[in-house]
């Protein structure tokens, strides 16, 4: 299972359709200060079902749409598409090739698809639970944080850690129930 593309249209500072080609293996992504090489890692996490602003490096779930910028006008929705290769049957689908969806209109609404079909979002993350996709399972580095891992302590480090690997939010509630 690879992540195969990821096309992007009015998210962030897409506001034309753009199309992401990614081969297995490694896949940088180059570019000037401020062009969007994080907004496409926001887009990712988007697509996979993100509910967070704050992960997404905005205030309200809104500023994920295209927002203008002299000479072109805000638009009314954001919409993300990724297709992910199957050919090893990592998902549980019956197809080599799956295409999730999420749309998000400035009036409000929001849709899902799952290759085409509508979702919600529990679909969504039913599907790519068990693939190390999905939520609480990929693992984004932030900016910034890499410096963060470097420099920190050994406690610290063990925290990183044990928050990729989703096991901190259970070491806190037990830490919270023996305080009880
Ligand atoms: P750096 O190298 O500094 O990390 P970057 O390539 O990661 O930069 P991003 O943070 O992805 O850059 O993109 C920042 C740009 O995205 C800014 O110019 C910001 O104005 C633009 N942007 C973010 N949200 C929106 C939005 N909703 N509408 C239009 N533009 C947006
Ligand atoms: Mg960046």
């Amino acid at each position: 299972m690879y992540l195969k593309t990821l096309t992007i249209r009015g998210f962030k500072s897409f506001a034309s359709k753009t199309t992401f080609e990614f081969e297995p293996g490694v896949t940088s992504v180059i570019g000037p200060n401020g062009s969007g090489k994080s907004n496409v890692v926001d887009a990712l996490a988007w697509v996979m079902g993100e509910q967070g602003a704050k992960n997404l490096r905005g205030g309200k779930m809104e500023d994920v749409i295209f927002a203008g910028t002299t000479g072109r006008a805000p638009l009314g929705r954001a919409q993300v598409e990724l297709t992910i290769d199957n050919s090893d049957g990592t998902l549980p689908i019956d197809f080599s090739e799956v295409t999730i969806s999420r749309t998000l209109f400035r009036s409000g609404g929001s849709e899902y698809h799952i290759s085409g079909e509508p979702a919600r979002l529990l679909d969504i993350q039913e599907l790519l639970s068990d693939s190390g996709l999905g939520r609480e399972m990929h693992v984004i580095v932030g900016q910034g944080q890499l410096d963060r891992i470097l420099q920190a302590t050994p406690e610290e480090r063990r925290g990183f850690i044990e928050e990729a690997a989703g096991i901190l939010k259970h070491r806190r509630r037990k830490e919270r129930s023996e305080r009880k």
